[in-house]
Order: C-alpha cells, then structure tokens, then sequence
C-alpha cells in the first residue's frame, strides 16, 4: 500500500468506528486488522494487562492468523519470560522474541558503562534505541498494521492519539485498540476472561519495562511514575510510540 492509500484507510475506519463502545470499537479493530491483513499485521507485546487483553482477542476471538511479537532487550524482569511461555502455552501460539544487535550492545556498554541509561538523557535514548528501535525497525518489516495495546489516558504524552494512525515515522497503519479503555477496563477483561498475567501488576508495577528502568509506584501516583521515574514526565517514553520525523 502507498502512503496515499494508508491515510485515506485511516481516515475512513476513524469515521466508521467514531459511534462504537470502547469494547466494540476494539473487537471490531482487531478482527478488521487480522481479516484483512492476516500476517501483514502485527502486535507488538510488552506482555502488559493491554497488550495480553489484545492477545487474548487475536488468540481466542478472531479467526485468523496474526503475527505476536516482543522486544527482549537484555534487561528484562524474569517475570516477562516466565508470562512469554505461559501465554504461548495458554493460546498454543509461538510469540516471536527479537533481539538486539549484539555489537551495537557491546559497544555502548563498552563506551558508555552497563548502567549508562542513569547518567543522561541521551544515554538512555541510546540504549533504548540500540536495545528497542532498531529491534522494532526489524520486526516491523513487511508490516502494514502495527497493532499496540497504547490508552489514550496512560499518559500526558498520549493524550491525542487516535484507535487507528498513520505512523509517519515507521510508514505503517497504527492500529490502538484499546484507545478509549481506562485501566479498570482493561484489568476487567484480563480477570473476567481468565488471561494470563504479571503478577507484579499487582505489586505496585502497573507499567512495567526493562527491570532498572522500571520502579515499583505509590498509591496515587501516575501510573506511568515507575518508568525512567528520574527523568522529566514529558520525556519519559522509550521512543517506540513517540517518534515524530
Ligand atoms: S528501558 Fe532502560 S534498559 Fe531498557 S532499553 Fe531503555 S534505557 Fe535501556
């Protein structure tokens, strides 16, 4: 598809879905992005509550095939693996891992130290895009549906993001199904269709990322306060959801 035919596509399913419920709008997103895209449409998991509800549709409601894949980026809790096989085993599908280049990796801690990410901004967005961009870049090739399991309310750095996006950066229809569920939505639909999760979610991580990265948060706190919880709020994505070129 051309970059054309993508924002018109966007512009007319933002039109056609505008009335539906936010539970409707999402079942009927995914089961649109897999019946017509089949394995040209992808979700990228992060094993979060939102991104296992969207597993559990794709597995258990859709009819189809669709591609599932993950970012192991060398720093993950243990809990993430432990979940990754689990929902394999649960669904009986194989969740694609993609790793970072191993050079690049070596280099930057060489450079820079193991812990660089502490020391500046820049060094965290270098090793976010060593460990994480350039392993979505790979994933997302031959992709024309990006499927995430991003909220509207996660964060002040989401607050104008659409249920379907044309993402300039990765030339790539966005699709957030998920865009208008709050988290109490979203835990509902976990509980209530008995789908696998991180019991860390239940320890103070609602938001949960590389382990030195990611600190467990107060009650009140935003729910986002856990990730890179040194650095200012408005800076604080990892670059996956927020390039604009
Ligand atoms: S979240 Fe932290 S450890 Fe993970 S890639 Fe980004 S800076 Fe590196």
């Amino acid at each position: 598809m051309t970059k054309e035919q993508k924002i018109a596509l966007v512009a007319e399913k933002n039109a056609e879905w505008a009335g539906l419920s936010a539970l409707e709008s999402a079942q009927t997103a995914v089961r649109w992005a897999v019946e017509t895209f089949g394995l040209r449409a992808a979700l990228s998991t992060s094993l979060s509550y939102e991104d296992q509800a969207v597993t559990d549709m794709i597995a258990r409601q859709v009819k189809g095939s669709v591609r599932i894949f993950t970012l192991d980026t060398g720093r993950m809790f243990s809990q993430i693996y432990d979940l990754i096989d689990r929902t394999n085993r649960r669904y009986g599908i194989r969740i694609e891992v993609f790793f970072p280049d191993y050079a690049k990796v070596q280099e930057m801690v060489r450079q820079h130290g193991i812990n660089l990410f502490y020391d500046s901004v820049e060094l965290r967005h270098l090793c976010c895009d060593i460990r994480k961009i350039e392993p979505l870049k790979r994933a997302l090739k031959g992709v024309d549906v990006w499927i995430t399991g991003l909220r509207r309310s996660q964060s002040v750095t989401r607050t104008d993001m659409q249920i379907i996006e044309y993402d300039t950066a990765d030339d790539v229809i966005k699709l957030n199904p998920l865009m208008l569920w709050s988290e109490a939505d979203v835990i509902d639909y976990v509980k209530s269709n008995n789908v696998p999760y991180n019991k860390m979610h239940e320890q103070g991580y609602p938001s949960i990322g590389c382990q030195p990265c990611t600190r467990a948060i107060n009650p009140g706190e935003d729910i986002r306060a856990g990730r890179w919880w040194w650095e200012n709020p408005d800076k604080r994505e990892c670059g996956l959801h927020s390039r604009k070129h």
